[in-house]
């Protein structure tokens, strides 16, 4: 078994045992430490779902998984995403994890039209308030939630957030349990149940994620290392 092989099944060992429920979970390959041949090494243990955070480098890729004839691939797009961007991904994206703001979601919208697609997205907060960070502080997002809502070729699925980097078990549980609970008071006030996914856990986290519902675990280390 490579190494690779190995920490993919790990990851899936960690998902049955610390999830409520694991056949909800997905679990992202995060690849934008690889190249394409580990990429496909990843791909043949099973993980048909690659994360990336740079629009440049998931064009290039997932051009070159159709070239080779790999069509089963989904593509999303994890990272900050600027505007100017989005032309890249349009086409082809999955889903992206992190929309932050009003203009972003818009021109998400207006390239989705172009392509005649509707494109699921997820709402990135800021749970912890880190200025580092990106993502919506909670009054910011319900401001702009009513026109976010508005437009047609975005489908919101649920939320994301990166907890902070820290030891504090406590205090990373607090702000995935957090999510959890905005999730449900959003889909009570304006989403009548349609937000199903929490994108949470990376490698130094997932297990605690996973634990407080997570369905979309993004892991690249831990795949790696
Ligand atoms: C890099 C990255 C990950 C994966 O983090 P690892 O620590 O490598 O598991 C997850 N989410 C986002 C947004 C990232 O940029």
């Amino acid at each position: 078994m490579s190494r690779i092989e190995k920490n993919i099944e790990e990851i899936r060992k960690d998902i049955k045992e610390h999830s409520p429920n694991p056949e909800k979970v997905r679990f992202i390959g995060v690849t934008k430490y690889v190249g394409i041949e580990e990429m496909l090494e990843v791909a043949k243990c099973g993980v048909k779902i690659f994360g990336e955070n740079k629009a440049q480098v998931i064009k290039e890729k997932e051009e070159k998984f159709r070239e080779l004839g790999i069509d089963d691939i989904e593509w999303h797009f994890i990272g900050n995403l600027q505007k100017n961007k989005v032309k890249y991904i349009a086409e082809y994206v999955s889903l992206i994890h992190s929309v932050n703001k009003l203009s972003l979601a818009q021109e998400i919208e207006k390239r989705a039209e172009q392509n005649n697609r509707i494109i699921d997205v997820l709402l990135e907060i800021n749970i912890a308030g880190e200025e580092s960070k990106e993502g919506y502080v909670l009054e910011e997002l319900y401001r702009e939630l009513p026109e976010i809502m508005k437009l047609k070729n975005i489908n919101i699925k649920g939320l994301m957030t990166m907890a902070p980097f820290s030891d504090d078990e406590v205090l990373v549980r607090g702000v995935f349990k957090r999510l959890r609970e905005i999730k449900d008071e959003l889909n009570t006030k304006y989403f009548n149940g349609q937000l199903t996914e929490l994108s949470m856990g990376m490698t130094n986290d997932y297990k605690i994620a996973l634990e407080e519902g997570a369905t979309l675990v993004r892991i690249g280390r831990k795949i790696f290392q």
